[in-house]
């Protein structure tokens, strides 16, 4: 079987809708479907549970009969007979009644993760609906079901893999599964999700679970591109990835992937092809295990990045001074994205600042601190194995005219990072795109 993935856009409107039930009946084989909130619902859904938390039930029930309106106004357009447009109308108004229930009562983030889950369950009904109106054998599967995470609020590939294989086989016969991405239950039971744009990573974890012939991503942009549309002209999208480099671009930056969504289908080696839904024909982007040597394919930029220098004579051939300074990043749970290191100091860039002052106050007592805010991350991703030569001085040539903070070659075979100012991103990446793909 093959898991078909629709983003926000891609189901944002009942025409759309229409659109995404022509693709998936297509091929006439059983298919299985992840479908996101109609775009623009989860924000809305965390501005209701906003009200609430400030305890402002008036403003969160504004917001609600704005949004169950146009959810009604959606049915004419969307359905031919009066039955499935009652049906859904019963679900649609169901649905928000339940919503009004949290502006009577206590709100924690329990009941906000309840609240922003109903995008995806309102999305999945209205199309599955529609595809039973066109007689099509179409069948919604509930994920809270079957997607679970641990603990560690990790996802649980044994868990899911094991109810979902159950959940197919007890529903034999359909053309169409369809799902709620985003949405999954967490090691104690409770409703809970797996982070904005977690619908991809859905996907790919019901591929890994069903061992999916490919998992394909469909979205509004023809692939994922060799460097960011919104700020360079003339990109191109990419037609192959390797996993390695799709992870490395979407962690650095490429929107149209969330960074997560490669790790299941990479270790269960499932292609992932990302397609778009405005222009199904065109062929967009394939990740495999595949690698085309000797090739630079992308380029890809993370703002807000802080960098922090630390600077001791202590260091100098003293050992178990790295794992001082990364155990105080480690205890306020901060990930650390980069890092060079000379003899007498070592410099790292951060995303997160939520303890930046706590964590400079900590490595104080280890030696000179210097903070450096408002940086960016640039990525070169490709075949960047050390024994090819002269693809670091390429990229590093591009960036000639541009002050360039920190280097990060050699972590792995497929990238090198340069740390620059957020200032110079847009000359950066345009000089990169010239230099290297548009030659
Ligand atoms: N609806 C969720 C969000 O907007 C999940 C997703 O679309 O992937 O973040
Ligand atoms: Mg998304």
């Amino acid at each position: 079987m093959e898991v078909m993935k629709f983003g926000g856009t891609s189901v944002g409107s009942p025409e759309r809708m229409k659109e995404v039930a022509t693709l998936i009946t297509k091929s006439g084989n059983p298919t299985f479907v992840v479908l996101s909130a109609m775009s623009g619902t989860t924000n809305t859904l965390i501005e209701i549970s906003d009200y609430l938390y400030k305890k402002n039930p008036e403003g969160a029930n504004e917001i609600i009969n704005r949004l169950e309106r146009k959810y009604l106004g959606h049915l004419d357009e969307l359905f031919l007979t009066e039955a499935y447009k009652q049906k859904t109308k019963k679900f649609i108004t169901e649905e928000f009644n339940y919503l009004r229930t949290f502006t009577k009562d206590l709100f924690t983030s329990f009941e906000e993760k309840a609240i922003v889950a109903q995008g995806e369950f309102i999305s999945t009904n209205m199309v599955v609906n529609y595809l039973q109106e066109q007689g099509i054998k179409a069948t919604l599967l509930n994920a809270l079901d079957f997607m679970r995470t641990d603990k560690n609020a990790e996802p649980d590939l044994q868990f899911i893999r094991e109810k979902l294989t159950t959940i197919l086989e007890n529903t034999p016969d359909q053309q169409i599964y369809i799902t709620q991405g985003f949405v999954c239950k967490n090691a104690y039971g409770e409703i809970d999700n797996l982070q904005r744009g977690g619908s991809d990573y859905t996907a790919s974890l019901v591929g890994a679970a069903i061992n999916a012939e490919e998992i394909q991503i469909w979205t509004d942009i023809d692939g994922m591109h060799n460097n960011d549309p919104r700020i360079v002209e003339h990109t191109e999208a990419v037609r192959q990835l390797n996993f390695e480099e799709a992870s490395e671009l979407a962690y650095f930056g490429a929107k149209i992937l969330h960074p997560t969504c490669i790790q299941p289908a990479k270790y269960t080696s499932i292609p992932v092809r990302l397609k778009n839904t405005m222009e199904p024909e065109a062929e967009g982007t394939i990740i495999n295990n595949e690698l085309v040597n000797n090739k630079i394919k992308a380029v890809a930029a993370k703002n807000n990045i802080i960098a922090i220098k630390i600077k001791s004579s202590r260091m100098l051939g003293a050992s178990g001074f790295l794992r001082k300074v990364f155990e105080i990043f480690e205890s306020y749970q901060t990930p650390i994205d980069m890092i060079a290191t000379s003899e007498v100091g070592v410099s790292m860039t951060i995303e997160n600042n939520s303890h930046l002052t706590e964590i400079v106050d900590e490595l104080k007592k280890y030696g000179t601190v210097t903070v450096d805010t408002n940086m960016c991350i640039i990525c070169v991703v490709g075949d960047l194995d050390w024994s090819n030569l002269g693809f670091e001085t390429v990229a590093t040539e591009a960036l000639k005219d541009i002050p360039v903070r920190m280097i990060s070659y050699g972590g792995s075979n497929y990238n090198i990072s340069f740390l620059i100012r957020e200032e110079d991103k847009k000359k950066a990446l345009q000089s990169l795109s010239n230099r290297l793909f548009n030659q």
